[in-house]
């Protein structure tokens, strides 16, 4: 018996066998505050129920991320699984109806809810995760191929350390994933409605645009900063970028900071620095919207210094294996057709589709994720288990 079974097994039925033992992991989980880029123990947890099933695991530290990464078998199709144990501040505690890591259970008239930050992001499914993944080696200890989990204690901040760093060791040992599944909540209404196949690029840009500082009362002397800043910012606003495609919204421009100005009454600034983003699909590179803002400032005459940033490249899996074993899987157990979507920010799949690996998402429902009472369904999660493990079959069949 692991770690995850021996503790208080206090969900419903509803939840199912396995859901009951992904409610009790998920709640030792919750239990600790893990803000990024602190684990708490969580991956000890993990790892424990893990080994005790014989997986391999390493932990993969680098400066404050901690990761593991857990596999079982060898050769092809290597599936990886992937998640993140940290969590986002839970802001306010006494905004919270129970405490954020409390780990409570709470009936509903819907049935009964774990309450907690990281309940729904991503907590439950990193237990749903390792609950599959145990089962599935109790009963085919022979699989084909390779099957694992990749968590990470640094998704929610800026990365570093985290499945970039991983992502490069797994390339360096030519231990490439046939196949991702990243257990984001990617539900929208209700469970099992959406499976994440892609997701937007990021690109932000530091902008100054430049003018010439000088006395308010000499306005011919100054060129002021807030007018050239201004007209650029409407260019880009009102620029469409493209018109979407079959899988992607058309692209998106926004400002997300503005400064400008001495700070004196009396003094025309010299500059005005802009930072904005672009969520952009795959019609366009971080290069391609580059040269199309700058010709955008050089058609209105605005000089600007430029600083980019790239978050994240565009990526799809329109087909394939893992796909279609997904789809299947979530008919099978939650009763709904999934829509393929590629809404939403962006995720740490980001870093494993480039190695030409399936990378897709499917999780719980996203509506208490980052806010306060944040919670998730048992029975959810009990599905996604099933799901999980499904998954599994479909692809890792006993060898003959
Ligand atoms: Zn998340």
């Amino acid at each position: 018996m692991n770690a995850a079974q021996k503790a208080q097994p206090q969900a419903t039925s509803a939840a199912g066998p396995l859901g009951i033992a992904t409610v009790a992991l998920a709640r030792q989980l919750v239990r600790r505050p893990s803000l990024t880029p602190k684990d708490e123990g969580c991956q000890n947890l993990i790892a424990q129920c893990l080994r005790a099933a014989g997986f391999s695991c390493e932990t993969l530290s680098c400066n404050e991320t901690v990761n593991l990464l857990a596999t079982h078998g060898e050769g092809s199709p290597f599936t990886l699984f992937l998640g993140h144990t940290d969590v986002v501040p839970p802001g306010e505690e006494n905004l919270w109806e129970h405490p954020p890591f409390g780990a409570e259970l709470v009936e509903r008239p819907q049935g009964q809810y774990l309450t907690g930050r990281g309940s729904a992001d991503m907590k439950g499914s990193d237990a749903a995760f390792t609950i599959a993944l145990c089962h599935f080696v109790a009963r085919h200890p022979e699989h084909q191929g390779r099957i694992g989990l990749l968590v990470t204690s640094n998704e929610e901040g800026d990365g570093q350390g985290g499945v970039s760093y991983v992502a490069e060791l797994l390339s360096e040992r030519r231990l490439i994933p046939d196949y991702c599944l990243v257990g984001e909540p990617s539900s929208l209404n209700c469970f099992g409605d959406q499976i994440k196949v892609g997701r937007r690029g990021s690109l932000t840009a530091h902008l100054t645009v430049l003018g010439v500082q000088g006395h308010v009362a000499y306005p011919e002397r100054c060129d002021n900063a807030a007018l050239h800043a201004a007209r650029l910012m409407n260019a880009l606003f009102s620029e469409r970028w493209d018109e979407g495609t079959e899988f992607f919204p058309p692209s998106t421009f926004q400002v997300t900071n503005l400064n400008c100005g001495s700070g004196a009454e009396n003094v025309v600034p010299g500059a005005c620095r802009i930072m904005c983003n672009w969520r952009f699909n795959d019609r366009h590179t971080p290069e391609s919207l580059k040269a199309r803002v700058q010709k955008l400032a050089a058609e209105l005459g605005v000089r600007m210094e430029e600083r980019w940033v790239i978050n994240g490249l565009p990526f799809i899996t329109q087909g394939g294996a893992l796909l279609e074993a997904l789809q299947e899987a979530v008919e099978r157990h939650s009763g709904q057709k999934p829509q393929l979507s590629t809404s939403g920010g962006t995720s740490d799949g980001r870093f494993i589709a480039p190695l030409g690996t399936q990378t897709v998402e499917f999780g719980p429902l996203s509506q208490s994720i980052h806010k306060v009472n944040e919670e998730v369904s048992c029975r959810d999660l009990g599905i996604l288990t099933l799901i999980y493990k499904e998954v599994l079959e479909r692809l890792h069949q006993d060898r003959d």
